[in-house]
């Protein structure tokens, strides 16, 4: 076996932190098969020791917590604070469903002339393909409660970002988890997560990436009827009606959309603002974007970093600089100078909602910003989108932010709050943003087939 070595780049230093061996397809296969093989020990593990073994895991997570988080400083050029918010976010979703394989319940339904029961039976091997805009969060997403309901796991981190995903799947076999049962394949896309779909012991592919691998994960499935769960991009909405708390709605505006430099699929790159205060919101969103801190991300006041590589940067400028239509920059924060894959925070004005900037997922710190005239011209335009993931509403009239909430066609809605992810509650998206939904109570059941048996008791 001959395994090609990947450098691992630091995004605000452009030096190398490490070379990590990318597997093939026999590195792949073997994985599989040795997931394969430890699935039926471990979907028999009583519920209350698999219990004890995720909350074991969730532990020696926190002991590492502030390793974690610098290791992810380091490879993906997120803040300090982010990175201990995703670490610490993985410890939560364990411990989260460290609760399920005891309460993985089934129904029991009146029939006649016997008894009928479900049950939540474990799928086998659950493959799960990360992006690498947030490495920890993503896996734990997938890995945990498809560990709870008692399936084994090989997860391919992003090329870019393996080095957290590598170091939680020692954490896992140090707290106890048997060998076989999580299983990180670090890989190109096109050779182990291919492999994921394409494997008949892999029953069930969580993807989180770009809608046209998506796209072509679903056809592929389709072949071995494999189960999946998609969680795509989006192109959020931020609609602020004259009637909100406009000083808030500006203040956290640029922390809805730049956070994580904007690569992040909740972004709400698409700020529609009541033509009545357009002005002000304007003149009140330019201090708070230029006051965003764009820093070394290692430091404790960083707000955001640099963008993940140099072809993400050249995406981004794609939009604006080097756009091929006409593109107004209204004001822009500012970026370090030297290495590192830097880009200031930017507003622009759209001249028309059909621009590329208006309609297609930038994935970096740009923001779009276009007034509305009243609550149903909002509704349209921030359904006008072949996305559906996420958005925020502002307004103080309780009516109208239920209205709106209900009539926007996405996953995830906050009102005078740019929230999306609570592990506690279901996050995924509408339309081409994806398919299923991650987190949550009801999660476990994406994770399972139902079974159905009847017993007789004729005598
Ligand atoms: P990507 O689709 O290129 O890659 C995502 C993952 O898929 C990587 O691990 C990659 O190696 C793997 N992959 C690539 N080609 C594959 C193939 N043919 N078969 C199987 N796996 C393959 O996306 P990216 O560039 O890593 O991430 C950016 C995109 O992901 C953005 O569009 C963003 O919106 C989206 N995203 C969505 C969510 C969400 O929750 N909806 C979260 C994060 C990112």
């Amino acid at each position: 076996m001959s395994q090609v070595l990947h450098d691992v780049v630091n995004p605000a230093t452009e030096s190398v932190v490490t070379s990590v061996p990318l597997a093939g397809i026999e590195e792949a296969d073997a994985a599989i098969a040795a997931a394969d093989a430890a699935a039926p020990a471990w979907a028999t593990v009583a519920p209350a020791d698999r219990a004890r073994l995720l909350r074991s895991f969730a532990q020696s997570v926190d002991d590492h917590l502030e390793e974690l988080a610098l290791l992810e400083v380091e490879n993906s050029g997120h803040t300090i604070g982010n990175a201990r918010w995703e670490a610490g976010n993985v410890r939560d979703v364990l411990t989260y469903y460290s609760a399920a394989p005891e309460r993985l319940f089934g129904r029991q339904i009146p029939v006649a002339g016997g008894l009928d029961v479900t049950f939540k039976e474990p799928l086998g091997t659950v493959g799960i393909i990360v992006p690498w805009n947030f490495p920890m969060p993503i896996a734990g997403w997938g890995f945990a409660p498809a560990l709870a309901a008692g399936n084994t796991v090989v997860l391919k981190p992003a090329e870019l970002t393996p080095l957290t995903a590598i170091r939680l799947g020692e954490l896992a076999l140090e707290a106890g988890l048997p060998e076989g049962v999580f299983t990180v394949v670090p890989g190109r896309g096109a050779v182990v997560g291919e492999r994921f779909v394409t494997h008949p012991a892999v029953r069930k592919v969580c993807f989180t990436g770009s809608t046209a691998v998506g796209q072509r994960i679903m056809r592929g499935a389709a072949d071995q009827v494999k189960r999946v769960t998609l969680e795509l991009g989006g192109k959020s909405a931020n609609i602020v009606f004259a009637d909100s708390d406009l000083e808030k709605a500006a203040a956290t505006a640029p922390y809805g959309v730049f956070d994580n430099a904007g690569q992040d699929c909740c972004a709400r790159s698409r700020i529609l603002v009541q033509r009545s205060v357009f002005d002000r919101f304007m003149e009140l969103l330019e201090p708070a974007v230029r006051g965003v801190v764009v820093a070394a991300p290692g430091d404790e006041a960083t707000e955001m970093g640099p963008l993940i590589s140099s072809g993400q940067r050249e995406t981004v400028r794609s939009y604006v600089e080097e756009s091929s239509e006409p593109v107004d920059v209204a004001f822009r924060g500012s970026a370090p100078d030297g290495p590192g894959w830097w880009y200031p925070p930017t507003v622009v004005l759209p001249r028309a909602t059909t621009d590329r900037v208006w309609q297609e997922e930038v994935f970096g710190p740009v923001v779009a910003v276009m007034p509305f005239d009243d609550e149903a011209d909002a509704v349209a335009k921030a359904n006008d989108t072949a996305y559906g993931l996420s958005g925020s509403i502002w307004t103080r009239d309780v009516g109208r932010a239920l209205r709106v909430a209900r009539g926007v066609e996405a996953g995830n809605l906050s009102v005078n709050s740019h929230s999306s992810v609570r592990y506690s509650t279901p996050f995924g998206g509408f339309k081409q943003s994806g398919l299923g939904r991650e987190l949550g109570p009801d999660a476990l059941d994406s994770f399972t087939d139902v079974k159905n048996v009847f017993i007789s008791t004729e005598s």
